[in-house]
Protein backbone atom coordinates (compact mmCIF):
# COMPACT_ATOMS: atom_id res chain seq x y z
CA UNK A 1 0.00 0.00 0.00
CA UNK A 2 3.15 2.36 0.94
CA UNK A 3 4.12 2.94 -2.71
CA UNK A 4 0.72 3.54 -3.99
CA UNK A 5 0.84 6.71 -1.04
CA UNK A 6 2.44 9.01 -4.17
CA UNK A 7 0.29 8.08 -6.65
CA UNK A 8 -2.87 10.32 -8.15
CA UNK A 9 -5.99 9.91 -6.97
CA UNK A 10 -7.29 10.18 -10.86
CA UNK A 11 -4.64 6.92 -10.96
CA UNK A 12 -5.69 4.99 -7.91
CA UNK A 13 -9.44 5.81 -9.34
CA UNK A 14 -9.01 4.32 -12.80
CA UNK A 15 -7.08 1.00 -11.79
CA UNK A 16 -9.03 0.26 -8.52
CA UNK A 17 -5.84 0.76 -6.42
CA UNK A 18 -3.67 -1.14 -9.12
CA UNK A 19 -5.73 -3.98 -8.03
CA UNK A 20 -4.49 -7.90 -9.04
CA UNK A 21 -5.95 -10.84 -8.36
CA UNK A 22 -3.05 -12.75 -6.66
CA UNK A 23 -4.03 -16.03 -7.44
CA UNK A 24 -5.47 -15.74 -11.17
CA UNK A 25 -3.68 -11.93 -12.20
CA UNK A 26 -7.08 -11.02 -13.00
CA UNK A 27 -7.34 -7.42 -12.95
CA UNK A 28 -10.99 -6.56 -12.14
CA UNK A 29 -11.78 -8.05 -8.49
CA UNK A 30 -13.87 -11.01 -7.94
CA UNK A 31 -17.64 -10.44 -6.80
CA UNK A 32 -17.76 -12.56 -3.52
CA UNK A 33 -21.17 -13.67 -2.59
CA UNK A 34 -20.95 -16.19 0.38
CA UNK A 35 -22.92 -15.26 3.06
CA UNK A 36 -21.22 -17.34 5.65
CA UNK A 37 -16.89 -18.25 6.06
CA UNK A 38 -15.59 -21.52 6.90
CA UNK A 39 -13.52 -22.39 9.66
CA UNK A 40 -10.61 -25.12 9.96
CA UNK A 41 -10.80 -28.23 11.70
CA UNK A 42 -9.57 -26.24 14.80
CA UNK A 43 -12.39 -23.98 14.92
CA UNK A 44 -9.70 -21.01 13.37
CA UNK A 45 -11.57 -18.83 10.59
CA UNK A 46 -9.55 -18.80 7.60
CA UNK A 47 -9.45 -14.88 7.38
CA UNK A 48 -9.75 -13.23 10.86
CA UNK A 49 -11.88 -10.40 8.89
CA UNK A 50 -14.72 -12.82 7.73
CA UNK A 51 -17.01 -14.58 9.76
CA UNK A 52 -20.90 -13.90 8.47
CA UNK A 53 -21.71 -11.23 5.92
CA UNK A 54 -23.85 -9.25 7.69
CA UNK A 55 -20.39 -8.33 9.30
CA UNK A 56 -17.95 -8.10 6.44
CA UNK A 57 -17.97 -8.77 2.74
CA UNK A 58 -14.73 -9.18 0.98
CA UNK A 59 -16.68 -7.84 -1.80
CA UNK A 60 -16.40 -4.22 -0.28
CA UNK A 61 -12.85 -4.07 0.00
CA UNK A 62 -12.36 -1.95 -2.89
CA UNK A 63 -14.53 0.10 -3.10
CA UNK A 64 -13.96 1.00 0.58
CA UNK A 65 -10.19 1.40 0.31
CA UNK A 66 -10.20 3.51 -2.88
CA UNK A 67 -13.03 6.01 -1.48
CA UNK A 68 -10.41 5.74 2.20
CA UNK A 69 -7.44 7.09 -0.24
CA UNK A 70 -9.91 10.00 -2.22
CA UNK A 71 -11.03 11.28 0.69
CA UNK A 72 -7.95 10.42 2.80
CA UNK A 73 -9.63 8.76 5.31
CA UNK A 74 -8.04 6.24 8.26
CA UNK A 75 -11.55 3.98 7.39
CA UNK A 76 -14.29 3.77 4.91
CA UNK A 77 -17.80 1.52 5.33
CA UNK A 78 -20.21 1.09 2.27
CA UNK A 79 -23.60 1.04 3.17
CA UNK A 80 -27.05 0.15 1.40
CA UNK A 81 -27.88 3.41 0.50
CA UNK A 82 -26.98 7.44 1.69
CA UNK A 83 -29.62 7.25 3.60
CA UNK A 84 -28.44 4.12 5.42
CA UNK A 85 -25.15 5.46 5.96
CA UNK A 86 -25.99 9.02 7.48
CA UNK A 87 -28.90 7.10 10.36
CA UNK A 88 -25.88 4.82 11.24
CA UNK A 89 -24.38 8.25 12.41
CA UNK A 90 -27.98 9.25 13.81
CA UNK A 91 -28.19 6.01 15.58
CA UNK A 92 -25.12 5.94 17.52
CA UNK A 93 -25.55 9.34 19.43
CA UNK A 94 -27.53 9.00 23.12
CA UNK A 95 -30.71 10.19 24.17
CA UNK A 96 -30.81 13.93 24.56
CA UNK A 97 -27.91 14.98 22.42
CA UNK A 98 -28.18 17.92 20.34
CA UNK A 99 -28.00 18.27 16.32
CA UNK A 100 -27.75 20.85 13.86
CA UNK A 101 -28.43 20.71 10.14
CA UNK A 102 -29.35 23.09 7.50
CA UNK A 103 -32.60 24.48 6.67
CA UNK A 104 -31.80 23.42 2.71
CA UNK A 105 -29.84 20.34 2.62
CA UNK A 106 -31.34 16.50 0.92
CA UNK A 107 -35.15 16.77 1.87
CA UNK A 108 -35.46 12.91 2.55
CA UNK A 109 -32.98 13.26 5.08
CA UNK A 110 -33.80 16.12 7.01
CA UNK A 111 -37.33 14.76 6.73
CA UNK A 112 -36.20 11.72 8.54
CA UNK A 113 -33.48 13.40 11.03
CA UNK A 114 -37.02 15.93 12.21
CA UNK A 115 -39.34 12.84 12.57
CA UNK A 116 -36.61 10.63 14.51
CA UNK A 117 -34.92 13.07 17.06
CA UNK A 118 -38.72 13.75 17.71
CA UNK A 119 -39.45 9.43 18.40
CA UNK A 120 -35.97 9.20 19.85
CA UNK A 121 -35.67 11.76 21.94
CA UNK A 122 -32.93 13.78 20.10
CA UNK A 123 -33.19 17.71 19.80
CA UNK A 124 -32.28 19.21 16.78
CA UNK A 125 -32.27 22.72 15.24
CA UNK A 126 -31.98 23.66 11.73
CA UNK A 127 -30.18 26.64 10.58
CA UNK A 128 -29.89 29.20 7.78
CA UNK A 129 -26.91 28.33 6.11
CA UNK A 130 -26.97 32.00 4.44
CA UNK A 131 -27.22 33.48 7.09
CA UNK A 132 -23.23 34.74 8.46
CA UNK A 133 -23.96 33.44 12.30
CA UNK A 134 -26.18 30.64 11.06
CA UNK A 135 -24.53 27.59 12.59
CA UNK A 136 -22.94 29.58 15.37
CA UNK A 137 -26.18 30.81 16.77
CA UNK A 138 -28.02 27.28 16.14
CA UNK A 139 -24.96 25.33 18.03
CA UNK A 140 -25.35 24.44 22.33
CA UNK A 141 -21.84 23.94 23.71
CA UNK A 142 -21.55 20.84 25.36
CA UNK A 143 -25.15 19.54 24.04
CA UNK A 144 -24.23 20.20 20.54
CA UNK A 145 -23.15 16.60 19.75
CA UNK A 146 -23.09 15.82 16.01
CA UNK A 147 -23.17 19.02 13.68
CA UNK A 148 -24.17 17.79 9.76
CA UNK A 149 -23.74 20.12 7.14
CA UNK A 150 -23.98 19.53 2.59
CA UNK A 151 -22.02 21.42 1.17
CA UNK A 152 -22.99 22.42 -1.87
CA UNK A 153 -26.50 22.21 -0.88
CA UNK A 154 -29.26 20.80 -2.22
CA UNK A 155 -31.17 22.22 -4.41
CA UNK A 156 -29.99 25.82 -4.01
CA UNK A 157 -25.94 25.48 -4.09
CA UNK A 158 -25.63 27.41 -1.14
CA UNK A 159 -21.92 26.57 -0.37
CA UNK A 160 -21.38 26.18 3.44
CA UNK A 161 -17.74 26.75 4.54
CA UNK A 162 -16.34 23.43 6.23
CA UNK A 163 -13.13 24.61 7.75
CA UNK A 164 -15.24 27.50 9.50
CA UNK A 165 -18.03 24.76 10.37
CA UNK A 166 -15.12 22.40 11.92
CA UNK A 167 -13.90 25.07 14.10
CA UNK A 168 -16.93 26.17 15.38
CA UNK A 169 -18.17 22.20 15.96
CA UNK A 170 -15.11 21.48 17.51
CA UNK A 171 -15.15 24.23 20.22
CA UNK A 172 -18.34 22.87 21.05
CA UNK A 173 -17.49 19.61 21.59
CA UNK A 174 -19.55 18.24 18.68
CA UNK A 175 -18.15 16.18 16.00
CA UNK A 176 -18.38 17.80 12.11
CA UNK A 177 -20.05 15.28 9.34
CA UNK A 178 -20.28 16.47 5.31
CA UNK A 179 -22.56 15.16 2.74
CA UNK A 180 -20.41 15.33 0.26
CA UNK A 181 -22.23 13.82 -2.02
CA UNK A 182 -22.47 16.44 -4.75
CA UNK A 183 -18.98 18.03 -4.17
CA UNK A 184 -17.08 14.17 -4.82
CA UNK A 185 -13.69 13.95 -3.48
CA UNK A 186 -12.99 15.06 -7.10
CA UNK A 187 -13.75 18.51 -5.96
CA UNK A 188 -13.13 18.71 -2.18
CA UNK A 189 -11.75 16.37 0.28
CA UNK A 190 -13.79 17.57 3.72
CA UNK A 191 -11.59 15.38 5.68
CA UNK A 192 -8.52 17.71 4.88
CA UNK A 193 -10.77 21.49 6.00
CA UNK A 194 -11.70 19.34 9.38
CA UNK A 195 -14.42 17.32 8.70
CA UNK A 196 -14.80 14.20 11.30
CA UNK A 197 -16.54 11.92 8.44
CA UNK A 198 -17.75 12.32 4.94
CA UNK A 199 -21.06 11.08 4.22
CA UNK A 200 -21.89 10.01 0.31
CA UNK A 201 -24.99 8.24 -1.38
CA UNK A 202 -22.75 6.63 -3.25
CA UNK A 203 -25.81 6.12 -5.70
CA UNK A 204 -25.23 9.41 -7.11
CA UNK A 205 -21.66 10.71 -8.87
CA UNK A 206 -19.44 8.01 -6.90
CA UNK A 207 -21.25 5.06 -9.01
CA UNK A 208 -22.59 7.41 -11.49
CA UNK A 209 -24.16 5.20 -13.52
CA UNK A 210 -27.94 5.09 -12.27
CA UNK A 211 -27.59 1.37 -11.36
CA UNK A 212 -26.58 1.31 -8.37
CA UNK A 213 -28.33 2.16 -4.32
CA UNK A 214 -25.61 2.66 -1.94
CA UNK A 215 -23.86 4.86 0.57
CA UNK A 216 -20.26 5.39 2.62
CA UNK A 217 -19.16 6.97 5.53
CA UNK A 218 -15.22 7.96 5.25
CA UNK A 219 -13.94 8.67 9.01
CA UNK A 220 -10.81 11.04 9.81
CA UNK A 221 -9.77 8.79 13.25
CA UNK A 222 -11.04 5.64 13.85
CA UNK A 223 -12.20 6.75 17.76
CA UNK A 224 -14.98 5.32 20.04
CA UNK A 225 -17.84 7.22 17.87
CA UNK A 226 -16.90 5.43 14.76
CA UNK A 227 -16.81 1.84 16.79
CA UNK A 228 -20.42 2.81 17.29
CA UNK A 229 -21.34 3.70 13.58
CA UNK A 230 -19.80 0.21 13.11
CA UNK A 231 -21.95 -1.71 15.42
CA UNK A 232 -24.96 0.10 14.10
CA UNK A 233 -24.02 -1.40 10.50
CA UNK A 234 -23.36 -4.85 11.42
CA UNK A 235 -25.88 -5.28 13.91
CA UNK A 236 -28.57 -3.20 11.83
CA UNK A 237 -27.49 -4.81 8.38
CA UNK A 238 -27.63 -2.35 6.47
CA UNK A 239 -25.18 -3.14 3.97
CA UNK A 240 -24.59 -2.90 0.15
CA UNK A 241 -24.91 -6.18 -1.97
CA UNK A 242 -21.82 -7.51 -3.23
CA UNK A 243 -22.79 -6.91 -6.61
CA UNK A 244 -23.78 -3.95 -5.51
CA UNK A 245 -20.16 -2.83 -4.47
CA UNK A 246 -18.61 -4.82 -7.38
CA UNK A 247 -20.58 -2.37 -9.41
CA UNK A 248 -19.44 0.67 -7.61
CA UNK A 249 -16.03 0.28 -7.67
CA UNK A 250 -16.11 -0.06 -11.89
CA UNK A 251 -18.12 3.15 -11.46
CA UNK A 252 -15.93 4.79 -9.71
CA UNK A 253 -12.28 4.07 -12.37
CA UNK A 254 -14.46 6.85 -13.90
CA UNK A 255 -15.53 9.05 -11.00
CA UNK A 256 -12.85 11.53 -12.18
CA UNK A 257 -13.37 12.02 -15.66
CA UNK A 258 -17.13 12.16 -15.50
CA UNK A 259 -17.30 14.74 -12.38
CA UNK A 260 -14.73 17.04 -14.29
CA UNK A 261 -17.09 16.99 -17.62
CA UNK A 262 -20.05 17.16 -16.04
CA UNK A 263 -18.34 20.41 -13.78
CA UNK A 264 -16.95 21.86 -16.81
CA UNK A 265 -20.18 21.83 -18.77
CA UNK A 266 -22.93 23.14 -15.89
CA UNK A 267 -20.11 25.86 -15.84
CA UNK A 268 -21.21 26.50 -19.51
CA UNK A 269 -24.77 26.04 -19.12
CA UNK A 270 -24.52 28.34 -15.62
CA UNK A 271 -23.00 31.06 -17.79
CA UNK A 272 -24.77 30.67 -20.89
CA UNK A 273 -28.39 30.83 -19.07
CA UNK A 274 -27.12 33.76 -16.74
CA UNK A 275 -28.79 36.85 -18.75
CA UNK A 276 -31.62 34.64 -20.31
CA UNK A 277 -34.86 36.58 -20.51
CA UNK A 278 -37.06 34.01 -19.07
CA UNK A 279 -34.60 33.24 -16.32
CA UNK A 280 -34.40 35.11 -13.18
CA UNK A 281 -31.61 33.38 -11.51
CA UNK A 282 -28.90 30.71 -12.01
CA UNK A 283 -28.06 28.89 -8.88
CA UNK A 284 -24.52 27.79 -9.30
CA UNK A 285 -21.22 28.47 -7.25
CA UNK A 286 -19.20 28.73 -10.13
CA UNK A 287 -20.76 31.89 -11.07
CA UNK A 288 -18.87 34.59 -9.93
CA UNK A 289 -22.17 36.32 -8.15
CA UNK A 290 -23.14 33.39 -6.57
CA UNK A 291 -22.87 34.39 -2.67
CA UNK A 292 -21.04 31.42 -2.16
CA UNK A 293 -18.53 31.50 -4.47
CA UNK A 294 -15.70 32.53 -2.33
CA UNK A 295 -16.12 29.99 -0.24
CA UNK A 296 -16.16 27.59 -2.91
CA UNK A 297 -13.11 28.62 -4.58
CA UNK A 298 -10.96 28.02 -0.84
CA UNK A 299 -12.86 24.56 -1.02
CA UNK A 300 -13.31 23.34 -4.46
CA UNK A 301 -10.76 22.77 -6.54
CA UNK A 302 -10.88 22.06 -10.36
CA UNK A 303 -14.60 22.78 -10.97
CA UNK A 304 -18.10 23.30 -8.93
CA UNK A 305 -19.73 19.89 -9.64
CA UNK A 306 -22.80 19.48 -12.31
CA UNK A 307 -25.39 20.38 -10.28
CA UNK A 308 -27.48 23.95 -10.93
CA UNK A 309 -30.81 25.26 -10.35
CA UNK A 310 -33.10 27.55 -12.39
CA UNK A 311 -34.91 30.03 -11.56
CA UNK A 312 -37.95 30.64 -14.11
CA UNK A 313 -39.91 33.78 -14.69
CA UNK A 314 -43.70 33.34 -14.47
CA UNK A 315 -43.59 30.81 -11.44
CA UNK A 316 -44.31 27.07 -11.08
CA UNK A 317 -46.62 26.73 -13.92
CA UNK A 318 -44.19 27.82 -15.55
CA UNK A 319 -41.15 26.04 -14.40
CA UNK A 320 -43.29 22.92 -14.91
CA UNK A 321 -43.79 24.29 -18.92
CA UNK A 322 -40.38 24.39 -19.43
CA UNK A 323 -39.28 20.81 -17.68
CA UNK A 324 -42.67 19.00 -20.13
CA UNK A 325 -40.51 20.39 -22.93
CA UNK A 326 -37.04 19.34 -22.17
CA UNK A 327 -36.30 16.55 -25.00
CA UNK A 328 -32.69 15.79 -23.81
CA UNK A 329 -32.80 16.50 -20.48
CA UNK A 330 -34.66 13.48 -18.85
CA UNK A 331 -37.44 14.12 -15.95
CA UNK A 332 -36.61 12.44 -13.21
CA UNK A 333 -35.24 12.67 -9.40
CA UNK A 334 -31.72 11.85 -8.58
CA UNK A 335 -28.31 13.14 -9.70
CA UNK A 336 -24.62 12.63 -10.39
CA UNK A 337 -24.89 10.02 -13.20
CA UNK A 338 -23.72 10.37 -16.91
CA UNK A 339 -27.35 11.71 -18.49
CA UNK A 340 -28.72 14.84 -17.69
CA UNK A 341 -31.90 15.13 -15.71
CA UNK A 342 -34.35 18.07 -14.63
CA UNK A 343 -36.71 18.32 -11.31
CA UNK A 344 -39.38 20.42 -10.21
CA UNK A 345 -38.17 19.80 -6.45
CA UNK A 346 -41.45 21.35 -5.12
CA UNK A 347 -43.41 18.99 -7.05
CA UNK A 348 -41.89 16.59 -5.69
CA UNK A 349 -41.47 17.86 -1.88
CA UNK A 350 -45.27 19.49 -1.60
CA UNK A 351 -46.06 21.97 0.21
CA UNK A 352 -43.95 22.46 3.41
CA UNK A 353 -40.88 22.84 1.24
CA UNK A 354 -38.82 25.89 1.66
CA UNK A 355 -37.60 25.30 -2.07
CA UNK A 356 -39.17 28.18 -4.28
CA UNK A 357 -42.08 26.90 -6.68
CA UNK A 358 -40.27 28.86 -9.53
CA UNK A 359 -37.00 26.00 -9.27
CA UNK A 360 -36.06 23.71 -11.61
CA UNK A 361 -32.83 21.51 -10.73
CA UNK A 362 -30.68 20.32 -13.56
CA UNK A 363 -28.23 17.48 -12.68
CA UNK A 364 -25.53 18.03 -15.80
CA UNK A 365 -24.50 14.62 -17.48
CA UNK A 366 -21.31 14.31 -20.23
CA UNK A 367 -23.14 14.62 -22.90
CA UNK A 368 -22.25 17.14 -25.70
CA UNK A 369 -23.07 20.09 -23.97
CA UNK A 370 -24.47 21.30 -27.35
CA UNK A 371 -27.35 19.04 -27.32
CA UNK A 372 -27.93 20.24 -23.45
CA UNK A 373 -27.91 24.15 -24.30
CA UNK A 374 -30.23 23.31 -27.55
CA UNK A 375 -32.45 21.79 -25.80
CA UNK A 376 -33.31 24.12 -22.97
CA UNK A 377 -32.74 26.78 -25.43
CA UNK A 378 -36.29 25.32 -27.04
CA UNK A 379 -37.85 24.32 -24.03
CA UNK A 380 -37.39 28.09 -22.94
CA UNK A 381 -38.84 29.45 -26.14
C1 LIG B 1 -29.46 11.04 -2.83
C2 LIG B 1 -28.88 11.79 -1.70
C3 LIG B 1 -28.91 11.27 -0.40
C4 LIG B 1 -29.59 9.94 -0.07
O1 LIG B 1 -28.91 8.90 -0.67
P1 LIG B 1 -29.62 7.50 -1.13
O2 LIG B 1 -28.48 6.75 -1.73
O3 LIG B 1 -30.70 7.87 -2.10
O4 LIG B 1 -30.16 6.87 0.10
C5 LIG B 1 -28.33 12.03 0.61
N1 LIG B 1 -27.74 13.21 0.35
C6 LIG B 1 -27.70 13.73 -0.89
C7 LIG B 1 -27.04 15.05 -1.11
C8 LIG B 1 -28.26 13.05 -1.96
O5 LIG B 1 -28.23 13.57 -3.18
Amino acid sequence: MDKKKHLAPETLAAQALHYIDASTGAIVPPIQPSTTFARDANYALFSADHSYGRDENPSFLTAERLISELEGAEETLLFSSGMAAAMSVVQSLKAGDHIVAPRIMYWGLRNWLLKFCDSWDLKIDLFDATASNGLANAIKPGQTRLVWIETPCNPTWDVIDIAASAAIAHDAGARLVVDSTVATPVLTRPIEHGADIVMHSATKYLNGHGDVIAGALATATKDAFWEKVCEVRSHGGAIAGAFEAWLLQRGMRTLFLRVRQASASALTIAQHFSRHPKINAVLYPGLTGHPGHDAAKRQMKGGYSGMLSFRVNGGEAEALAVARKCQVFVRATSLGGVESLIEHRYSIEGATSPVPKDLLRLSVGIEAVEDLIADLEQALA
